[in-house]
C-alpha cells in the first residue's frame, strides 16, 4: 500500500498530513499526487468524498513553496462551483500549508470587495474563487491572470449544471498558454468533455470509483405515499429512527424553505440551507451542523455538494432526486467511513421512472417500506373524511397535471362537480413534471445564479451615495409615422423581397372558372373623346 511518503511531497507538506491524522493517501492522491509534481495536466474523474482535494492541494503547496507572487498576479487559481466549496479548498490550503508561508485569498460572491481587494493588492499565491465573481475582480482591473502557473476547474459537471462554462472559457483565454491545468469532475457529459479537451494538454487520466455505488454500509430504504402526507412521513420518521444528525434533501429552493419551517414549526431543531439565503447565515447553519449544535439541515442539491460535513446517521430524501447521480451524492452523506447509515426515500407514485433510474445506476434495488396509515392508494379514509376524499383528490391531480402541460389548468365547468378549487393551486409538495435535460440545467443555472445581479447590486451598494447615478429622464420621443422608405424595408425584413407579401397557397393545376372570364381593362382611363364638330351655320341660328 502506498503511503505519503511515497508520493514525493516535500516534509513540511508531509508533517502537515500527519498532523490531520491522515496515514494513507487516498486513490485519487496516490495517483495524482505525483503527477502534478512531474507538471502534467490531469483530468480527475472523482467526486467529493474521494479526497480529491487534498489530491490538488498537496502537490501545489509544494510547488508554490518556491517563488513569490506580485501584487494582483496571483501564481495559482481554483475555480470552484460555490461558495461553499471554495470555502472549503481555502480551509484545506489553511490546514495542509501551515507550515508554508503562502498567502491566499478567497474571491466569492456575497463578500465585500474591500478585503478582498486588499489582498489582491498584497499578492496571492492561491486565489481560490468562484467565476461570476473573478470575472467582475478582472473586470474591475484588481486583478491580472498573466502570472497564474496552475489552474484548477473543480467540479465540472457542477459548473456546467450551473451554467459557468461560458465565464470558465473566458477565464481560461486569460491565463497563459504554457500553465499546468487540473480537471476534476464526477460525470462527464459532452460540453464537461469538449472543455476538457479544449483546456488540457496531454492530461493524465485518473479515474476513481464512486464511493456512494460502493458503500454496502447504507442501509436503503423507500415508502410510496401521498404528496400531501410527506411532510407528515418526515416527521414521523425522524421521531421513530434513531436520529443523531441526518440531511432532508428537496428537489427546489422552495420546498426547502417549507420543509424547514415545518420541522421548526413542530419543534425540530432543523434550519434550510439553499442558495438565496443569505451567505453569512449559510455559513453560520453550517457551522452549526457542523459542531453538533443542528441535528437537522435541510438542503438543496446545490446547496449540499461536496459540503465538507460530518458523516451523517441518516439521509432523508424528501422528494426523489430527478437527476439518478444525485441520489448517489445525496446517499453519500451517511455511511461513511465504515459507519453505518440509514437512507431513506419518500416516492410518490409518480417518480416511479426517477426511482427506475436510480436503481440502475446503483445496480441495486432500493428497499420498500409502508408507512402505516399513509400507504399510497390503500391508505383508508381518515376519521372525519368523505367518502369521495381520494376520487376528488385523483381528480385534482389529473387537473393538475393538465395544468403543467398547459400554463393555466382550465376552471373547472361547475364547482358543483364536487372539485375544491385547492385543485387549482399549484401544489407545494407534487414531484416536477419531467424537463428536457437543458431545461433541468438552465433551471440549475436560474436557482444558483442570482450573482449577476447580486455583484451589481453589491457594487451598486459598494459606492456612496452621492456616486451613484440616478437615472437620466428620458426626454419622451414623439411617434413619427413610418417613411415609405421605413414602410419598405420593413416588408423586406418580413418577406425578403421589396413588395412581395408572404406567399401563397396556389390553385395547383386546377384553374378555376372565374379565372377564365374576360374581365374589362377598368384601371385603363378611356381616351379622352373627341371634341364633337357643330354643324355649320348652327352658332349663327343661336
Ligand atoms: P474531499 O473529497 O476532498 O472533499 O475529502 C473528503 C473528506 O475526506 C474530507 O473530510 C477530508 O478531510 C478527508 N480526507 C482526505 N484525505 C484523506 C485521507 N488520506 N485519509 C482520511 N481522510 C481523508
Amino acid at each position: 500500500m502506498t503511503t505519503f511518503e511515497e508520493l514525493g511531497l516535500g516534509t513540511d507538506v508531509l508533517k502537515a498530513v500527519a498532523d490531520t491524522g491522515y496515514t494513507i493517501p487516498t486513490p485519487i492522491q496516490a495517483q495524482a499526487i505525483p503527477q502534478v509534481l512531474r507538471g502534467r495536466d490531469v483530468l480527475g474523474l472523482a467526486q467529493t468524498g474521494t479526497g480529491k482535494t487534498a489530491g490538488f492541494t498537496l502537490p501545489m503547496i509544494d510547488i508554490l513553496a518556491q517563488g513569490r507572487a506580485k501584487a494582483r498576479m496571483p501564481r495559482s487559481l481554483i475555480l470552484e462551483p460555490t461558495r461553499e466549496l471554495a470555502a472549503q479548498v481555502s480551509e484545506s490550503f489553511e490546514k495542509y500549508g501551515k507550515y508554508h508561508k503562502l498567502n491566499q485569498a478567497l474571491i466569492i460572491g456575497g463578500v465585500a470587495f474591500g478585503d478582498q481587494d486588499k489582498k489582491l493588492d498584497r499578492g496571492v499565491d492561491v486565489l481560490i474563487a468562484t467565476p461570476g465573481r473573478l470575472l467582475d475582480q478582472f473586470e474591475r482591473s484588481k486583478l491580472m491572470l498573466s502570472q497564474v502557473q496552475i489552474l484548477v476547474i473543480d467540479e465540472a459537471d457542477r459548473m456546467l449544471d450551473m451554467g459557468f462554462i461560458p465565464d470558465i472559457e473566458r477565464i481560461c483565454k486569460l491565463l497563459p498558454f504554457t500553465r499546468q491545468t487540473l480537471f476534476f469532475s464526477a460525470t462527464m457529459p459532452p460540453e464537461v468533455t469538449r472543455l476538457a479537451d479544449q483546456f488540457l494538454h496531454n492530461p493524465v487520466r485518473i479515474e476513481v470509483a464512486r464511493p456512494a455505488t460502493t458503500a454496502s454500509t447504507i442501509e436503503q430504504k423507500l415508502t410510496v405515499i401521498d404528496a400531501q402526507d410527506k411532510r407528515e412521513a418526515l416527521r414521523r420518521l425522524i421521531r421513530e429512527g434513531n436520529v443523531q444528525n441526518a440531511i432532508v434533501f428537496c428537489n427546489r429552493k422552495r420546498d426547502v424553505d417549507i420543509v424547514g419551517k415545518s420541522l421548526q414549526k413542530h419543534g425540530f431543531n432543523a434550519a434550510p440551507i439553499h442558495g438565496d439565503l443569505d451567505q453569512s447565515l449559510r455559513t453560520a447553519t453550517l457551522d452549526r451542523f457542523r459542531s453538533g449544535d443542528l441535528q437537522i439541515l435541510v438542503a438543496s442539491d446545490v446547496a449540499a455538494r461536496g459540503l465538507d460535513v460530518p458523516s451523517v446517521s441518516h439521509v432523508f430524501n424528501f422528494d426523489v432526486p430527478i437527476h439518478s447521480d444525485d441520489y448517489v451524492h445525496r446517499i453519500g452523506r451517511t455511511g461513511r467511513a465504515g459507519r453505518s447509515g440509514i437512507s431513506i426515500t419518500l416516492a410518490t407514485p409518480a417518480d416511479q421512472k426517477f426511482v427506475d433510474a436510480i436503481e440502475k445506476l446503483t445496480g441495486k434495488p432500493i428497499e420498500r417500506f409502508a408507512m402505516e396509515g399513509l400507504e399510497e392508494a390503500r391508505r383508508p379514509p381518515r376519521e372525519g373524511e368523505g367518502e369521495g376524499r381520494r376520487d376528488r383528490h385523483e381528480r385534482a391531480r389529473r387537473l393538475r397535471d393538465r395544468g403543467r402541460k398547459f400554463d393555466h389548468a382550465p376552471p373547472p365547468r361547475s364547482l358543483d362537480e364536487g372539485v375544491s378549487m385547492e385543485a387549482f393551486r399549484p401544489d407545494e409538495n407534487a414531484a416536477p413534471a419531467e424537463k428536457s435535460a437543458v431545461a433541468k440545467r438552465q433551471e440549475s443555472a436560474r436557482e444558483e445564479r442570482p450573482r449577476k445581479e447580486e455583484s451589481r447590486r453589491e457594487r451598486a451598494a459598494a459606492k456612496p451615495q452621492s456616486e451613484r447615478a440616478a437615472p437620466k429622464p428620458q426626454p419622451e420621443r414623439p411617434v413619427k409615422p413610418a417613411s415609405r422608405e421605413e414602410k419598405r424595408r420593413d416588408r423586406r425584413d418580413r418577406y425578403g423581397k421589396d413588395d412581395l407579401g408572404p406567399s401563397v397557397v396556389g390553385f395547383g393545376d386546377h384553374l378555376p372558372a372565374f379565372l377564365t372570364v374576360a374581365v374589362p381593362r377598368i384601371w385603363e382611363k378611356p381616351a379622352r373623346a373627341e371634341k364633337p364638330v357643330e354643324p355649320a351655320g348652327a352658332a349663327e341660328a343661336a
